[in-house]
């Protein structure tokens, strides 16, 4: 086998940071053009437009991580700042956090998931594990 012919699998995908760019806005990592996910969570088992398998990669905990993560640093200094000036009853914000911290929540770790995704599916690392 000459030099020409010779496969090199890391040519046929993009590089990590687009996988990722491209499955943090849920699209899929391999052609940014199919949906990553068929529902809120769950990745689509083939790239509608490209065919790419997506269902066997395995972020497992590291997308609730990194929402906490993005979210915490989010809320915690706004709820401190805020709290600096203002008189609210309590209630207000023992209402208002928890519903600022779960909307932003429900929106990051969607993304999240589909970034880690997109970067696990770059480094050929899915995750799978033998049955
Ligand atoms: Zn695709």
């Amino acid at each position: 086998m000459t030099a020409a012919t010779r496969h090199d699998p890391a040519a046929d995908r993009p590089a990590i940071s687009l996988a990722a760019w491209r499955g943090a806005r849920l699209l899929c990592p391999a052609c940014g053009i199919g949906r990553l996910f068929g529902r809120y969570l769950k990745p689509v088992a083939d790239c509608a437009a490209c065919g790419e398998p997506m269902g066997h990669v395995r972020s497992d905990d590291a997308a609730p991580w990194l929402t906490i993560l993005i979210v915490g640093h989010i809320v915690v200094p706004l709820l401190l700042m805020v709290e600096q000036v203002t008189d609210w009853p309590l209630w207000v914000p023992m209402t208002l956090w928890p519903a600022v911290a779960m909307a932003l929540m429900l929106a990051v770790l969607p993304r999240a998931k589909g970034l880690l995704m997109g970067i696990i599916w770059a480094a050929r690392a899915p995750g799978s594990e033998p049955d």
